[in-house]
């Protein structure tokens, strides 16, 4: 970890939380439980993909307006903060969500890619943009995510991998290069390996 220069998050189920019921909204727009619901919404005819967007659309308000920070996110990403570790997020949510748990939440990151932005995670252009904006080689970052499609993208843009906030280890949990229960634990590994780099001991 010592080698990691600069952070991206995913938003939902990492930094903040999640009450989306993703049974409940593909029901409602005729999603088969196994299809994305995202490549869903791209493939309806264009009379029907207004009214599902509408669908999604009004769950995603619904718990942007509920969402508070995860335990510990909140201080790890205040001491990334406090040491001027560059950090984006990364988010398959809609621009509009995003920003209300953004301001809601008062988390202090400024560079958000939404998924109006750039192709979904696991597509890694939106991770390799980051690290192009951060001059800084893909290696030098470490995508932190509480899902496959986190883990996926940062392994296919290159970057270190690190899977937080589980109770039990996930069946996808060989993608990541770390896995932490929760971010105190991060928090400690991150700024213990900073610490060093710093001390020169790299
Ligand atoms: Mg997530």
């Amino acid at each position: 970890m010592i080698h990691i220069q600069g952070i991206i998050f995913d938003l939902d189920g990492t930094l903040v939380s999640s009450s989306l019921n993703f049974e409940a909204i593909r029901q409602e727009i005729g999603c088969s439980p196994t299809d994305d619901i995202l490549s869903y919404l791209e493939r309806l005819p264009a009379a029907e993909k207004q009214a599902a967007a509408d669908i999604v659309y009004r769950h995603e308000m619904a718990d942007a307006e509920s969402s508070t920070w995860l335990p510990h996110a909140r201080s790890f990403v205040e001491q990334c903060a406090e040491n001027g570790i560059p950090m984006a997020i990364v988010t398959r949510n809609s621009a509009t969500a995003t920003a209300v748990k953004v301001k809601n939440n008062a988390i202090p990151i400024k560079h958000i890619v939404t998924r109006e932005m750039s192709s979904p995670k696991p597509d890694p252009a939106a991770l390799i943009n980051v690290a192009t904006q951060f001059r800084l080689p893909t290696s030098a970052l470490m995508m932190v995510g509480d899902y496959k499609y986190d883990l996926q993208a940062g392994r296919n843009a290159n970057m270190a991998t690190c899977l937080v906030n589980f109770e039990a280890l996930p069946y996808f949990a060989n993608l990541a290069d770390y896995t932490f229960a929760h971010f105190g634990l991060l928090q400690s590994a991150f700024f213990s390996a900073l610490q060093q780099r710093r001390c020169g001991f790299l």
